[in-house]
């Protein structure tokens, strides 16, 4: 069923509310917000500290909810973002270390956590330049590798993610921590593996897949001459046959050793930095 929350955003528009019980409709509606579902329907998510707060404002993300803790209430940043919230028309939460615990699950919370807007970027919308490097997820199931990858993406500046088919959620707790706040810098696109191979054969870039029987080593790729969309496989079962033929170039990481594979996170940051090794130097940052 629908809740207020999910329906009008917060109710209370511009005003400091002190909540310091956990049955407060407000932080029930909140704490709802680890379910896709909900998250699905209210078109909301939650990311936790103040660093990453700032940095989503700062980014243009809308914020629906500042939430801290009585603790962090005076600090000159707290206020600045609460100052900013009110502004953009959003609701503001000083809440008990309780009730800050209850929403993140965690015993020593982070003492502020923002709920804001989720953003998709569109597929069609996508056309991606010589020099830019998207990656394409198969079916990605863990929300942990999902966050590492967006992470690294965004570290080796890569211009987007694309969830091809059934995926974890970007927008999830576990995601969104694991990405360390680039989830605010990288946009996430999902689509089908049909809409996906359509899209491709328009977009004009090469197609890069990783595969365990790949003939390649993606050392000898040219990366350079246009835009590249790395293809990553699911973690149980790897690439499917229409995805794979479809790859303009099918590429193996060579290994030794006993492991069977790498995990799909690590071979992911394999190839975003091998793929934009030319691109990459120490004076970037
Ligand atoms: N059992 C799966 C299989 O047979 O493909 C293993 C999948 S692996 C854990 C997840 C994904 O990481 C793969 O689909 C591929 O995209 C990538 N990957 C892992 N190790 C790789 C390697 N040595 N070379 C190329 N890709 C690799």
């Amino acid at each position: 069923m629908t809740n207020d929350y999910q329906r009008t955003g917060p109710r209370r528009v511009g005003q400091v509310k002190e909540v310091t019980s956990l049955s407060n409709p407000i932080i029930k509606d909140i704490k709802a917000l680890t379910n896709k579902k909900d998250r699905e329907e209210s078109g909301a998510f939650m990311a936790e500290g103040l660093k990453l707060v700032i940095d989503a404002l700062e980014l243009g993300w809308s914020i629906r909810t500042l939430v801290y803790a009585k603790a962090a209430k005076g600090k000159p940043l707290v206020e600045q973002v609460a100052a900013k919230t009110i502004a953009h028309g959003g609701l503001v939460l000083e809440v008990s270390e309780k009730v800050l615990s209850s929403i993140t699950r965690r015993d020593n919370p982070q003492m502020v956590v923002g709920i804001f807007e989720q953003r998709w970027k569109k597929l069609e919308d996508l056309s991606p330049g010589a020099n830019e490097t998207l990656v394409a997820l198969d079916r990605v199931r863990d929300p942990g590798n999902l966050g590492t990858i967006i992470r690294t993406a965004d570290a080796a500046g890569a211009s987007a993610v694309l969830l091809v088919g059934e995926c974890t959620d970007p927008f999830s707790l576990e995601t969104v921590r694991a990405t360390m706040g680039s989830v605010f810098a990288i946009p996430v696109v999902k689509c089908s593996a049909e809409e996906f191979l359509g899209w491709q054969k328009r977009a004009g870039g090469q197609v890069v897949a990783t595969h365990l029987a790949g003939a390649v080593d993606y050392r000898t790729v040219d990366y350079a001459k246009k835009a590249t969309i790395l293809l990553m496989g699911n973690e149980q079962s790897g690439l499917p046959d229409n995805l794979a033929k479809a790859a303009d170039r099918t590429v193996r990481i060579p290994q030794q050793g006993r492991a069977d594979s790498l995990n799909l996170a690590v071979a992911t940051a394999v190839m975003l930095f091998e793929s934009r090794r030319h691109l990459l130097s120490l004076d970037d940052k």
